[in-house]
């Protein structure tokens, strides 16, 4: 049901739209009323609320209207794959080379992953890349789960980032567990296990200024 409909965004009482956030992008999709359509093409979290931004040329429901959402499906089946194909890269570039992130960003089967990196060894992009596909076809579950800020923070290498981003108010942490693999405090959304990640493609390692590296990887079938 509709309970605030203005040029921010429509507020609904519950629905399903990711409204983006830990680098994933926020899901698109439709609210469906009595034979209208309302396309959301963005969708952003306010401080209670989640605000579902509709195409400018499309009615706004009334406040009150029940309204049915479907969010696009292959966009957000695109962005989970993208989504664990990087904690895929972050679990192996940590393993085999020690490097933590210090930044990234993503969009539809494309992303970029910044580490923190002192040299690169000859044949790095091609190792990475052959690890990480490596991983994928063994198929690790990836499993999402909240524990109480204390315990989260006793597993060791939780934080993947090269600072703790998790801010401290925050009393439950969400873990995303590529099981025997990599562990990460994370808020976005994830496919179930590996394999249906696809194939992990690292397109460029830039080198971006001292120990700064950038991967940019591609995530295909
Ligand atoms: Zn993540």
């Amino acid at each position: 049901m509709v309970l605030a409909a203005d040029l921010d965004g429509i507020v609904l009482d519950r629905s399903a739209f990711y409204p983006g956030g830990g680098g994933q992008p926020p899901d698109h999709g439709v609210l469906l009323w009595g034979g209208v359509q309302t396309r959301i093409v963005d969708a952003r979290k306010g401080s209670d609320d989640v605000y579902l931004v509709p195409l400018d040329t499309d009615p706004l429901p009334p406040v009150g209207t029940v309204v049915r959402g479907a969010v696009e499906d292959a966009r957000r089946t695109a962005l989970m794959r993208t989504h664990s194909g990087l904690h895929v890269l972050c679990g192996v570039v940590f393993r085999d080379f020690g490097a933590l992130v210090t930044g990234g960003n993503m969009d539809v089967l494309t992303a970029r992953m910044d580490f923190n990196l002192d040299s690169v060894p000859p044949g790095f992009r091609e190792a990475v890349e052959e690890a990480c596909n490596a991983e994928i076809r063994s198929d690790r579950r990836i499993v999402v789960s909240t524990l109480p800020r204390a315990e989260a923070f006793q597993l060791p290498d939780i934080i993947r980032t090269a600072t703790n981003l998790v801010p401290e108010d925050v009393k439950d942490v969400r873990i995303v567990d590529v099981v025997g693999l990599d562990q990460q405090a994370d808020g976005g959304t994830h496919v179930a296990s590996t394999a249906q990640v696809g194939r992990v493609s690292v397109v460029k390692v830039e080198n971006k200024g001292k120990g700064f590296r950038r991967l940019r990887i591609a995530v295909g079938d």
